[in-house]
């Protein structure tokens, strides 16, 4: 395939013809290059534009009368192709470090994330590692456990509700604290037990009220620490587990953005991108926090520096960039130049822009 194209773009002289093309992300016209999606039109030899690519694309699949599993027909985009190249570079033995220098990316995340099947190879090195395993451990382990064994397993997870939530003790283990769950840092407490623990911890400002009115100190300092326990279990409930995942963090922001049409166009403008696969982003940018009164997650971003990072430790490509800052302008109204962010966007972010636009101005939902 790779020989035909060349073939076809070779002057006599058996050279590339050099040829510049307008990068529509970066904004710039890029030194002449040996391109291979070039033409020749009346004495000059052009670049093929992606919007070109596309439509030959699309004729050729119109032409062969493809259709997708719901009977539409199949459409391409050139973007395709590299997520077909680099699935099947890495599905024949490439090296996804090595494919990832090869597609240019950043994180080898977004490189995994090309692979249009499950790694395959990830899941036959785990099968030989379970195989080596089996070899090495006595075959009297690998037997059906008896009822006895299995109820005792069960048993094992039923012993470890406890009234406040869930008891982290290791399987086979006993209680060692003396079942005084409040104060014991292996109670995992349970979000609907908050109502219970916020009771017990009233009553324990009481008894200690109490206990110092009548001079009974000691008592008073035990209190004082199973109150401490109280408090440290109320705010492991009220934090919740961390927040990572960009999904996670997209509803984090749809909570936060709930009430305010600019927030939420610079939410779904911000989702959209791929900044939020971005742990460079996400980690320095975004803060997570559980509502008070709903103990939703709330993502908020620290725009102002995410922007002033845009230009020095934050790389990215002009696109990116410039999407960011709309959404910044969006989200926080720092200024931007319009006509530097606007120019050059493609189709897609240009869509985006508009569905944006309608949504900031309460026109659509
Ligand atoms: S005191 Fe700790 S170890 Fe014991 S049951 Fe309660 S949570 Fe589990």
């Amino acid at each position: 395939m790779l020989a035909a194209i060349v073939t076809r773009v070779r002057e006599p002289g058996g050279g590339i013809p050099l040829v510049s093309a307008y990068d529509p992300h970066e904004a710039v016209w890029n030194p002449p290059m040996p391109l291979l999606f070039q033409w020749h039109w009346r004495l000059e030899d052009r670049p093929l534009s992606a919007g070109a690519v596309r439509r030959l694309l699309n004729d050729t699949l119109a032409g062969s009368g493809l259709t997708d599993a719901s009977g539409a027909p199949l459409r391409f985009t050139p973007h395709d192709f590299r997520r077909l190249f680099i699935t099947d570079a890495v599905m024949h033995g490439m090296p996804p470090h090595i494919a990832q220098l090869v597609a240019g990316h950043r994180d080898i995340n977004t490189t995994m994330g090309y692979k249009a099947v499950y790694p395959e190879e990830v899941i036959t090195g785990h099968r030989a590692f379970i195989a080596r395993r089996r070899t090495l451990r006595p075959s009297e382990e690998y037997r059906t456990p008896s009822d006895e064994e299995w109820e005792e397993f069960l048993g094992h997870f039923e012993r470890r509700r406890v009234a406040l939530g869930e008891c982290g003790r290791s399987y086979s283990t006993p209680c060692i604290h003396e079942h005084s769950c409040l104060r014991c840092p292996l109670l995992r407490p349970s979000p609907a037990q908050r109502p219970r623990i916020t009771g017990i911890r009233g009553n324990l400002l009481d008894r200690i009220a109490e206990a110092e009115r009548e001079g009974w100190h000691g008592e008073a300092e035990g209190l004082k620490v199973s109150l401490a326990g109280a408090d440290a279990k109320l705010a492991q409930l009220l934090k919740g587990p961390p927040v990572t995942m960009p999904d996670s963090i997209a509803t984090a922001l749809r909570n936060h953005a709930e009430g305010s049409c600019c927030l939420a166009a610079a939410a779904e403008l911000l989702i959209a991108q791929a900044w939020l696969q971005r742990a460079d982003f996400t980690s320095r940018f975004i803060t997570v926090h559980r509502s008070p009164g709903s103990g939703k997650p709330m993502a908020v971003i620290n725009w102002p520096a995410a922007v002033t990072a845009l230009d020095t430790s934050l790389p990215c490509s002009g696109g990116e960039q410039r999407m960011l800052k709309i959404i910044a302008s969006l989200a926080d109204g720092i200024p931007v130049d319009l006509r530097d962010t606007i120019t050059g966007l493609d189709d897609r972010n240009v869509q985006f822009l508009i569905t944006a636009i309608l949504r900031a101005s309460g026109k659509l939902h």
